[in-house]
């Protein structure tokens, strides 16, 4: 056939689509420690990668659409029923498919920003708008402004705790008190892929809350502490009537058979569990120690990164860390540089601290 020059592609593409952020992922140079996806830098037990090898035997067949297995245990593991499990994947896919179900052409949700950089993307996605309400001078999450901003024409709201990529938790009561000022009408997301690393005082899980708020939709996640990121797995936790919507809109058989089995063995090793949260949390409480006592101004994290705003990090200290083999994320409004092992949170450390001069 005669070679003719690559036709322009005309598809009418919504706009919204074509007005979409980008997905801008951590990146990883060869050789250098990955600092900047907020992974757990421990890999899987044998056990898991055993269960998973298991699995993979029987990969001609499709996967329990249900994740009956997987959402008993998540379910036995929180204390609720597993009819308010639903399964994704990621807790990205399960949060696609809650806005989803909300969204009708035009309906708003709230998100707090900066924050995970999804929110804007899976918003518009879904069909929605987004409608950012920026941080505290603490860079944490504003909930009096996030209230202020709840209206008529609001679907959903999104809160993450602790936030991404700045790091504060939301006190319990303080979600208390939002849930309890926004109509039952709406959608809470509640985004806790890092909760499990939260250890201030009043901070912890909502799961508690659900009981009392049916239109409270919770996020988690075996992509972090349970050190399953590459298998994409994640759930929601709610009243069954809500996970049963969000299950409807779902991909069918979104979580594979291989990673249904990991993240069932990861889920059965609670001390494994344990201990990774114990290394992170030392090794974040170390950096930000660290941090501060060189001058610099940290906010407080809860999660396994630390954050750098801008005003004292910025490209140059991107640069100065690649110099070093550590990769860390940077952002308009700071750098994020997630707890690695603790050889390349040494080495980081010392760079911050050459940076500062101090
Ligand atoms: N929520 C937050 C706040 C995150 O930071 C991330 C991962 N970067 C996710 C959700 C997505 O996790 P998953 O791998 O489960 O899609």
């Amino acid at each position: 056939l005669p070679q003719s020059a690559p036709r322009a592609m005309r598809v009418r593409l919504r706009p919204e689509v074509l007005a979409l952020p980008r997905y801008v992922a951590g990146k990883s140079q060869p050789g250098a420690a990955k600092l900047s996806s907020n992974e757990n830098p421990e890999p899987p037990t044998p056990a898991v990668i055993e269960a998973a090898g298991r699995a993979l035997e029987d990969a001609n067949r499709y996967p329990d659409m249900g994740a009956i297995l997987l959402r008993s245990a998540i379910a036995d593991h929180l204390g609720v029923e597993p009819d308010q499990i639903c399964v994704g994947t990621g807790s990205s896919g399960v949060l696609v498919a809650a806005l989803s179900a909300v969204c009708a052409p035009g309906g708003e949700v709230v998100h707090p920003w900066r924050s995970f950089e999804s929110y804007p993307i899976a918003i518009p996605t879904a069909g929605g708008v987004p409608v950012p309400v920026a941080l505290d001078a603490h860079d944490a999450i504003d909930l009096g402004a996030m209230a202020r901003t709840v209206g008529p024409r609001t679907a959903a709201v999104i809160l993450c705790s602790p936030n991404n990529p700045t790091g504060p938790a939301l006190r319990l009561e303080d979600v208390r008190a939002f849930l309890r000022q926004t109509p039952q009408e709406v959608l809470v997301i509640l985004d806790e892929a890092y909760i499990e690393m939260a250890t201030a005082p009043g901070v912890g899980s909502a799961v508690p809350l659900l009981g009392e708020f049916p239109n409270l939709l919770i996020l988690r996640t075996f992509s972090k502490v349970y050190a399953l990121a590459g298998l994409r797995v994640g759930y929601g936790v709610a009243h069954r009537d809500l996970t049963a919507a969000v299950t409807a809109v779902s991909l069918p058989f979104g979580v594979s058979s291989v990673a249904q089995a990991a993240a069932l063995a990861a889920l059965a090793d609670q001390g494994a569990v344990a201990r990774s949260v114990r290394l992170i949390v030392a090794e974040r409480e170390r950096m930000l120690a660290d941090l501060r006592e060189c001058g610099y101004r940290v906010p407080d994290s809860q999660a396994n990164f630390v954050w750098l705003p801008a005003d004292q990090s910025g490209p140059a200290f991107v640069r100065a860390c690649s110099d070093a083999n550590l990769v860390v994320r940077p952002f308009p409004e700071g750098v994020r540089v997630s707890v690695g092992r603790p050889e390349d949170d040494d080495r980081f450390l010392e760079v911050a601290r050459a940076f500062r001069g101090a």
